[in-house]
Order: C-alpha cells, then structure tokens, then sequence
C-alpha cells in the first residue's frame, strides 16, 4: 500500500471520530503550546468539523454550542485543532481555542539493532541518526541531528 493511502486509510479509523465527533485523545492544550508545535510541524491534511462530543461518548460543548472547528492531521495519526468560539459568554466576540488529539507521544531512544530485532524495519543508520520509539503507541520516530 503507497504511503497516501496509508494515511487515508487512518484519517478513517473509528478512533478518528467523524464530522461531530472529536478523534481519540482529544484535548485542550495553550495557545503557547499550538504555536510551537503547529509551527514546527506541516499537517499532511486539514479538515472542518462541527463537534459536539468525544469518541467515548462525552460532550464538549463550549458555552453549550457546538465546537466550530478546523482539524490538522499528522503522518502519525496526531493532529492539532482550531475552534472558534462565538457566543453570548464571549460577548458575541470570536475566540480561538486550542486542542490536540491523538496519542500524547512519550518518547524513548531505541538503537536500529534493537529496533529492527523487534521487526520493524529501520531504512537510516549512522551516527547522527536517532531512532525514538512512543511508549504509549509504539510510534517511531527518526531524526538525523546532522547539519
Ligand atoms: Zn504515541
């Protein structure tokens, strides 16, 4: 299967949610928090949703309307949202708020050798190279910290 299928196929998981419902691992995170990841990171797909609860059944309703909400998707299945917040609480005045979703990741450092004992399949190897593995979701993650 070519990578964008891949991707395609995990924006449809049922932990995804769907147009009124937030995917797994919703949560609201600061304004300082968005702005170092969403501009350190590219989303690989964006989307518009009207949420009114979480996957497992909870309502998140602001000030008791729906969520207005523009949704970032990463490769690895996370993603950071936008919600506009418009109401009488607000003074009829529009409010950005800030939310992340999916796993949390923890990472921790794994060798390629022990990386690959285990089965998955490791393309960069050297020095510079550093493989981190999510102990939460099991995510990999490489970075090569040469200039
Ligand atoms: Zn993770």
């Amino acid at each position: 299967m070519d990578e964008t299928k891949k991707i395609e196929k995990m924006w449809k998981k049922p932990e995804a949610g769907s147009f009124n419902v937030a995917p797994a691992g919703w949560r609201e995170i600061s304004q300082d928090k968005f702005a170092a990841l969403f501009f350190a990171y590219s989303p690989d797909h964006e989307e518009y949703r009207q949420i009114h609860r979480t996957i497992d059944g909870q309502s998140c309703l602001i000030d008791n309307i729906f969520l207005t909400t523009r949704l970032y998707w990463y490769r690895d299945g996370t993603g950071l949202a936008m919600v506009n917040v418009y109401s009488k609480q607000t003074g009829y005045k529009h409010q950005i708020r800030y939310f992340a979703f999916g796993c949390d990741h923890q990472y921790a450092e794994r060798s390629a050798a022990e990386l690959r004992e285990r089965g998955i399949h490791i393309i960069m190897t050297g020095r510079c190279i550093h493989h981190y593995e999510c102990e939460k979701c099991g995510h990999v993650h490489t970075v090569d910290s040469s200039d």
